[in-house]
Parts: structure tokens; C-alpha cells; sequence
């Protein structure tokens, strides 16, 4: 017996079994960190974190957490790989490696993703399917992604193969389909490179439309397998509600969306704007924000494939004057270049979103260096539960 259960605390060895019990896989995925942390905790714990990052540049809110953490993924991917007595096995790569743990189910993803997976996986055993090798470049099954709708329910699956040809295709999608009828479109992508990268350059429609369309802040999106969309579709209307309520729009206002992506929260706040901009590095993304604009019948909304930094010092120099700017980079954060440009455009708000908070602080901390842009306040939201992934929009104004 470990000696701290003697007292009563529990041993190592009985909290490994008891996090072992909630998820089969724990420690080996690395996906998440709390699986066996209630949740008030784990937000009190992102709170804390936040608040040591951050509060030098202003006052951090309490975090909006969610009422129902479990399964809010609605993007799941798996990778597939060949291994001695178990055949084709589905999962993740343990963290800092490319070892493949295999899953079978997952408290952070989407029930019914999940279950697709499965299926895939079974039937690529009965088709006699090779799952692709990293190390030698054999083999034809790499990963696996499916998306799901949050509101509509339609559901993208994505296959991603080492060479573009699917034995036997049009016999797997039926069967496919057979099992999960609640399939809207399946594609093909190939990505033949030796990358950690899932997705590659080449795609193929072999089911369906090609795409999904979701509904988020009362709004029609239509997203592309390449497109980012926030995969926490609950607290994705929370964040972006604050951030809407942070930029105090009016109406009148003209709007830089950067980062936009597929232009949700620019098509998101359109109607409280005069005039919105969206900028985005995808260019899939960019053209799935033309066309949501036309579906949503929104006429005061442009959108720009550029990179963000490099589009708003092209704004700077033409002399563009802007009231609000949303920025919702990746993780790495913004840049100086872009930030610089933001300093000479002088909007009156800035909302920052961001899904790192170091890279937050350090941004904000070259921005109130060079600027008389001062934090108003910040507010997390959970996001990611179950991982120590921290979100949190910021209001600066000068
Ligand atoms: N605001 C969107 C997307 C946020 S994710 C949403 O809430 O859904 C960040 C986005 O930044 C991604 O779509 C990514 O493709 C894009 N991106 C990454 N680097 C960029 C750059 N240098 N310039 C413009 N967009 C970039």
C-alpha cells in the first residue's frame, strides 16, 4: 500500500486507477489535463491562471464557464495506424510523440463523431484497407476528421489518405452511409507529404456538397473542411456575445474584422455596423465568408484574403479610418507589424480575442508600451473544459 492512503488521502496509485476509470486513456492522450477535477475547479484554476498572466494590464472578470462541459467538441480528428495484434487502430498521438494511443471514446468530443470514427475504422479492416506509415510512407489511411453542425446536425467526414485512391469507394461510402445516415458530405484529402500536418492541398468531394453549414449567434455558416471554425459552438455564442457587448457598436460604425476566418463574428455584429471588413489568411475560409454573407442577405460586409499584419499596414498607409477592430489571431498571437498599423488606424476600441494568454500578454504588453491603448478589462471563457486551454477577450481603448 502506497503510504499516503493510510491517512485516508488517496495514493498515487488510486488516483491513477480513478482517472484511469474515467478515461481509459488518461496520461497517454495528453487531449486533457482535468479529466478528474470537478469542474468549479478547473475554472478556478483557468481564473487564477488568467488573472497571474494578465492583470498587470487590467481587471480580469470572472470566466463564463458551461453548464453541460462534457462532449463540446464538434470538430474530431483521429490518426490512423497499424499495430502488431490489434490490426488497424484509430486514436491519438501521445503527447511529444507520434506514437498512436488508441481511443474508443471521449469525453471532450462529440458523441456521434466519435462513433463514426469507429465505424470507419471497422470497415477499413473489412475492406482491407493499409493504414498509412509515417516512418516508411506506406499505406493508405492517415487520419480521419469529422465535423459536426451543432444546430443542423449535418456532418462532414473527411478522409485523409497517403495517394487520392480509394479502393472500392463508392461500396465504402454506402456502407458508410448504411451506418450513419446523419452523413451530409464525405471527402477525400490527400496529403502524401511526411508531416505532422493532417490536412494536405488536394481535396475530393465523393459524397454530398462538399461542405456543412452550421447556425451560430442566429446566423447560417457555411464551413469547409480547411476553414477554422470554434469548435465549442455553446460557448462560442458566449464569446462572442461579450465580444459584441465590449465593442459597443452603434449602427454607424465601419468594423476590421482580423483573422476572421469564415467571417462569423464579422457577419455576427454586421447588422450593428455600418460598414464591416474581414480579413483571413485561408483561402477557403475566405470564400466560405463571401458566401455566408450572401446567405445571411448581408450587403455591408467585405472580406479579404491577406495576411492581417500586411492588410491593415495597407489600410494604415491609404489613410482608412476605423472605429472597432476585432482580432482573434491563432495561438502564436499577433504581430508587431499588425500592431503597429493598429496604432496608426487609432479605432477607438479593440476587441482582442485570444486562445493563449501569453501570447495575449505579450501582445498587449508591446501594444500599452507603444500606445496610449490601455486594457478596460477581460473576460475568460471555457472554451476548451477539461484542458488547461485558456480563452479570453480583452477590451483596450485609449
Ligand atoms: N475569428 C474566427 C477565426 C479565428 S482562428 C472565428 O472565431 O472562427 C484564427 C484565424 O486566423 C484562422 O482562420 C487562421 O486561418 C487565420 N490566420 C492565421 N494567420 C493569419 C494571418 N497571418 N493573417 C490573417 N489570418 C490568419
Amino acid at each position: 500500500m502506497d503510504k499516503k492512503s493510510v491517512d485516508g488521502r488517496e495514493s498515487s496509485k488510486e488516483r491513477r486507477e480513478r482517472q484511469r476509470s474515467l478515461c481509459p486513456v488518461f496520461g497517454k492522450c495528453g487531449g486533457c489535463q482535468f479529466v478528474d477535477m470537478p469542474y468549479k475547479a478547473q475554472l478556478k484554476k483557468k481564473q487564477k491562471q488568467a488573472e497571474l498572466l494578465l492583470k498587470e494590464y487590467g481587471k480580469v472578470r470572472p470566466i463564463i464557464g458551461m453548464e453541460e462541459p462534457a462532449h463540446y467538441r464538434n470538430k474530431v480528428h483521429a490518426v490512423f495506424a497499424f499495430q502488431k495484434g490489434r490490426g488497424i487502430v484509430s486514436g491519438t498521438y501521445q503527447e511529444k510523440s507520434h506514437r498512436v494511443v488508441p481511443v474508443e471514446s471521449c469525453l471532450l468530443e462529440n458523441q456521434k463523431a466519435g462513433e463514426i470514427i469507429q465505424s470507419v475504422r471497422e470497415l477499413a479492416k473489412s475492406f482491407k484497407l493499409k493504414a498509412y506509415d509515417e516512418d516508411s510512407g506506406y499505406g493508405l489511411l492517415r487520419h480521419v476528421l469529422v465535423r459536426v453542425g451543432h444546430i443542423t446536425g449535418e456532418i462532414m467526414v473527411v478522409l485523409v489518405l497517403g495517394s487520392p485512391i480509394l479502393p472500392s469507394k463508392k461500396h465504402f461510402i454506402n456502407e458508410l452511409c448504411k451506418l450513419h445516415p446523419e452523413i451530409t458530405t464525405i471527402l477525400i484529402n490527400v496529403n502524401n507529404k511526411r508531416t505532422s500536418m493532417v490536412l494536405g492541398e488536394k481535396e475530393q468531394v465523393i459524397y454530398g456538397k462538399g461542405y456543412i453549414e452550421d447556425e451560430l449567434c442566429g446566423r447560417r455558416f457555411k464551413i469547409s473542411a480547411k476553414s477554422f471554425y470554434q469548435v465549442n459552438s455553446v460557448q462560442t455564442e458566449a464569446l462572442y456575445a461579450k465580444a459584441a457587448e465590449y465593442a459597443r457598436l452603434t449602427g454607424k460604425e465601419t468594423v476590421v474584422d482580423a483573422y476572421c476566418g469564415i467571417g462569423t463574428i464579422a457577419l455576427a455584429v454586421a447588422g450593428q455596423a455600418g460598414k464591416v471588413i474581414g480579413v483571413e489568411l485561408n483561402k477557403d475560409a475566405v470564400r466560405d465568408a463571401v458566401t455566408n454573407a450572401r446567405i445571411n442577405q448581408i450587403r455591408n460586409a467585405d472580406f479579404y484574403q491577406n495576411d492581417a499584419g500586411r492588410f491593415l499596414t495597407q489600410m494604415a498607409d491609404a489613410g482608412e479610418k476605423v472605429d472597432v477592430v476585432f482580432m482573434d489571431p491563432p495561438r502564436s498571437g499577433s504581430t508587431e507589424e499588425f500592431l503597429d498599423a493598429l496604432i496608426r488606424i487609432r479605432p477607438e476600441r479593440v476587441v482582442y480575442i485570444s486562445c493563449e494568454p501569453e501570447t495575449l500578454a505579450r501582445d498587449l504588453k508591446y501594444l500599452t508600451g507603444k500606445s496610449s491603448y490601455r486594457v478596460q478589462e477581460m473576460t475568460p471563457v471555457d472554451m476548451f473544459p477539461f484542458t488547461g486551454n485558456i480563452e479570453v477577450v480583452c477590451l483596450l481603448s485609449k
